[in-house]
């Protein structure tokens, strides 16, 4: 369990209470196009108003890399945050975040009122975790929830450096679910315990795998990673996604699994293209016989045999990175394989974010999982083992 303070853990009637929340969504043409990041927020925020509290949100949007852009500006999230908790949300349009707008809508405040300040990265020093302006932004509180999970991996001055500067910090209801969720799967699994582990890059991975190996009873590589382990079962790869200087990791992880008894599964077989696009010709060979001028852009049939099969024992699944291009639906058929097999399991099913977040949602299976994180590249370094600074900064229970 989290030994963090949470929002049950703090008293916030009539404090002014600085929310840092993830509220880094996707805006096209002024109109946010997925808005899960704002409503996985509206628990602790319901709850500090119903507490009493003064509520001043905080986030950052894109990269504005620390310079002014109107078309991130969090106008916009004010406006649906709004219609969502069906009271008003004051917004503090200030250039500098914690400028007179801000001052001035704080100074205002009734109990249970809600304010939110303009994006955290329109300031250089955030990004760094300056002193200055984390000092800026305690000033307007007395106590800092940190509700970012998706942002927990960084230590900026809205994540790390404001909390040495307020009487308090605890975390909110999202970051402790998230933490929960994948604490629990990776120190106290219910096991079996399988990782499935898919997409491009296995220099972004090899942590996680590596950490993995240690705790799994069943581990899956497919996706664009596989073919350099693949390569390092001794077959050629054609023009398949293949990362040379980690062929020897590889070797070591599968000599590792062997020693630890983990049940190492890699690709039998591959769909294979001459042309990366959808509307090609294409074909499934046994993974020994990948012809020189073609390459993988999915896991064939018998290879999905194999891993759906080895999946129905599991009892706690992560799973991060797709098995193939799922994007082209020609090569979406390992992904969806993948994403129906835990759709339908009796187990804890965690989906890392990102890509394969998105690629579970856009085939439909979104609402079977048990939890889908918030956080791409939280959730990975978290399952490398890595201790997330936004995490660490907050005070303990
Ligand atoms: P990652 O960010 O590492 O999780 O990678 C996700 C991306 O991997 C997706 O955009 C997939 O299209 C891509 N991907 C998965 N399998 C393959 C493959 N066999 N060849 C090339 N790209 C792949």
């Amino acid at each position: 369990m989290l030994n963090k303070k949470t929002v049950d853990d703090i008293d916030v009637k009539s404090k002014k209470v600085l929310v840092r929340c993830d509220f880094n969504v996707p805006i096209k043409d002024g109109k946010i196009t997925d808005e899960n990041r704002i409503t996985a927020a509206l628990p602790t925020i319901k709850k500090l108003i119903s507490d009493g509290g003064k509520v001043i949100l905080c986030s950052h949007m894109g990269k504005p890399k620390g310079e002014v852009k109107p078309e991130l500006s969090l106008a916009p999230v004010a406006k649906r945050l709004s219609e969502l908790l069906g009271k008003d949300v004051v917004f503090a349009p200030d250039d500098t975040v914690v400028g007179e707008n801000a001052k001035k809508a704080v100074s205002q405040m009734k109990d249970g009122d809600v304010v939110l300040l303009e994006n955290t990265r329109f300031r250089k020093e955030e990004t760094k975790n300056e002193e200055n302006f984390s000092r800026e932004l305690a000033s307007l509180a007395d106590i800092y929830v940190d509700d970012a999970f998706g942002t927990s991996h960084r230590a900026h001055c809205s994540t790390v450096g404001v909390t040495k500067f307020v009487k308090e910090s605890a975390v909110g209801y999202l970051m402790e679910k998230e933490i929960d969720y994948l604490g629990n799967a990776v120190n106290n699994p219910v096991r079996p315990f399988a990782a499935i582990l898919g997409g491009a890059k296995v220099a972004d991975k090899i942590n996680v795998i590596g950490n993995l190996i240690e705790k799994v009873d069943i581990l899956i590589i497919g996706g664009g990673m596989a073919y350099t382990f693949v390569k390092a079962q001794g077959y050629e790869v054609g023009k398949s996604l293949l990362d040379e200087e980690r062929i020897d990791f590889a070797k070591e992880m599968i000599k590792k699994a062997k020693e630890k008894g983990v049940k190492l599964l890699l690709p039998v077989d591959t769909v294979i293209v001459k042309e990366f696009k959808n509307d090609t010709d294409f074909k499934t060979v046994p993974i020994s016989e990948i012809p020189a001028d073609w390459e993988g852009v999915d896991i064939g049939e018998k290879t999905r045999q194999i891993f759906t099969e080895a999946l129905k024992s599991a009892k706690t699944v992560v799973w991060n990175g797709p098995m193939g291009v799922f994007e082209f639906e020609n090569f979406a058929k390992g992904t969806y394989a993948i994403a129906k097999t835990l759709s339908e399991l009796d187990a804890t099913t965690i989906i890392g974010g990102g890509d394969s977040a998105a690629a579970v949602n856009q085939l439909g299976f979104g609402k079977k999982m048990s939890h889908i994180s918030t956080g791409g590249g939280a959730s990975l370094e978290f399952l490398e083992g890595k201790e997330l600074p936004g995490v660490a900064a907050v005070n303990d229970k």
